[in-house]
């Protein structure tokens, strides 16, 4: 065999000429207080190694005790995937020897998992609906963090020493497996990104997880193949591991499309693999060759009972689930009547939760659109921050549309408001009293204003009288100018109608 590695194909030349498929694996770390078999707490960032009990470092004779939230979460998960929940279920030993599994297997599930055969729709950025068919989801426990010192790539190789830190050792983990993804052609790397974010989101909404990406609570593993045309048999797949944030999924299985067509190309075969994402150049490279699912001797755990959740339970839980985040998003859209695109945007802008807030503080959904979308979007691009992060509440947006409703500011003014809002000056309310930014009404100091303006342009009068209100404007204009901007336009019309008339 050639050891030089083929060329990469150019991803569209590569999409061209194949066809591929994706299967994704999440793992998600549950939120729950101890672990998934024992009382240890599973407090993310405390020293090493004191998060353990004889469970969960093995210890001859320590016997596990099934967490039950941990289990109410697995089934939540389930039924938000739209799986089918086992009426009875066991764990099952998966048999290996790794520093980071003290008991020299893994308790997980095998051929029994909690949830199988559900779906899931996932909508991408231009709003094309994919629906993903999820095989299965199933318990199992997470391994212990290794950490390999002295080597250059934090990897085994090359290292002087290994750490092995036990307190992730026996977190509860969901892993949720979708059948192969196909039919997505040149969308596959966009559909797994989505995939995983909408998975996210839904972790999120069960509050099964804090779901946060940098910390790995979610990891992915992205399965792809080719195959020539979408009538022929799956191709191999290789299994790229690890992926942590969104991005990396999309680029890594565009990655895996181009160097494989690469590899299809020099008329080579694809090796069943897993293999490793490089973040920083964009590349995977081979980690071990598949194990086959036998080389695991996963044989049923004899020292926890099966699983069986009484079917009230499973309805108890699925009365409680929250509306999911592609129903909500839909269902805000026609409350607030949005088009497709400004829908997006809004997503796109993580301010769904924010507009939400600002409708609820009584703001118009359109007027709460026009402030986060446009205004507050500006300043936050200008600032280099996040919408969420601005130093300004929706209540508080709500607020200073009310003030606009009610036209005691107009649309000029109520920038000021904000500005002061942003600067910390208060309320909208504290903002308008501080800087004497109210639409002036009053018909007296309006009155004087005009007069003033009249005098000074007398030929204007002229026309206005003679019945031409073209002028009328720039009366209006010169008393703004001499209130700052402060006066009610609609009432300045009048007065100046008014005035003409009696003069
Ligand atoms: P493993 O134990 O090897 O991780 P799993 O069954 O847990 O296997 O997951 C395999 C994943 O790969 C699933 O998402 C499955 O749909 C997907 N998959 C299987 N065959 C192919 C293929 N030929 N091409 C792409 N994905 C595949
Ligand atoms: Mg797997």
């Amino acid at each position: 065999m050639s050891t030089t590695t083929p060329p990469l194909v150019d991803y569209d030349e590569a999409i061209s000429r194949f066809d591929p498929v994706i299967g994704i694996e999440v793992h998600v770390e549950l939120g729950t207080a101890t672990k998934m078999f024992d009382g240890a707490s599973t407090e993310f960032g405390a020293e090493p190694n004191t998060q353990v009990t004889p469970v969960s470092l093995g210890l001859p004779g320590a016997l596990p005790a099934l967490n039950g939230k941990a289990v109410e979460s697995a089934i939540k998960i389930g039924l938000a995937l739209n799986c089918e929940i086992a009426e009875l279920c066991r764990f099952a030993r998966k048999n290996y020897f790794y520093p980071d599994v003290p008991k020299n297997f893994q308790t997980s599930q095998y051929d029994e998992p909690i949830a199988f055969d559900g779906w899931i729709d996932i909508e991408l950025d231009d709003g094309e609906v994919v629906r993903v068919e999820i095989e299965r989801a199933h318990m199992e426990e997470d391994a212990g963090k290794n950490t390999h010192v002295g080597g250059a790539t934090g990897r085994i190789h090359g290292a002087e020493y290994s750490l092995v830190d036990y307190n992730r050792a026996g977190i509860p983990l969901v892993e949720i497996v979708t059948r192969p993804i196909t039919g997505v052609g040149d969308r596959a790397p966009e559909v797994a990104r989505a995939y995983v974010q909408t998975l996210r989101d839904i972790f999120r909404a069960l509050d099964v997880s804090e779901a946060r990406m940098e910390r790995g609570n979610v990891r992915a593993d992205v399965n792809v193949s080719l195959r020539a045309t979408p009538e022929a048999p799956l191709g191999t797949r290789t299994e790229t591991k690890n992926v942590n944030s969104f991005r990396s999924v999309e680029r890594a299985v565009r990655h895996e499309i181009s160097r494989q067509a690469g590899v299809l190309d020099a008329g080579r075969t694809v090796t069943q693999e897993t293999r490793h994402w490089h973040e920083d150049t964009g590349v995977t490279t081979a980690g071990r060759v598949k194990s086959d699912a036998e080389d695991y001797r996963y044989f049923p755990e004899p020292d926890l009972v099966p699983v069986a959740p009484s079917r009230e339970w499973v309805e108890e839980i699925r009365a409680t689930l929250p509306e999911m985040p592609v129903a909500r998003r839909r269902r805000l859209q026609t409350e607030w009547g949005y088009a497709d695109a400004e829908m997006r945007d809004v997503v796109n802008a993580g301010a769904i939760e924010l507009i939400e807030a600002t409708v609820a503080a009584g703001a118009a959904p359109a007027a709460a659109r026009k402030w986060w979308m446009g205004e507050l979007a500006r300043t936050a691009k200008t600032e280099g921050v996040e919408l969420a992060d601005l130093p300004v509440t929706p209540e508080q947006i709500g607020q200073l549309q009310q003030l606009v409703d009610a036209g005691r500011v107009n649309d000029k003014l109520a920038r000021q408001v904000l500005a002061g809002v942003l600067a910390g000056e208060g309320s909208p309310e504290e903002v308008v009293t501080a800087r004497g930014l109210e639409v002036v009404s009053d018909d007296g100091a309006l009155l004087a204003a005009v007069d003033e303006a009249l005098a000074a342009q007398p030929d204007v009068v002229e026309k206005i009288r003679g019945g031409n209100q073209g002028p009328v404007g720039a009366i209006i204009g010169a008393v703004m100018k001499a209130t700052r901007g402060q006066a009610d336009a609609g009432r300045v019309r009048e007065i100046v109608l008014e005035r003409v008339q009696q003069g």
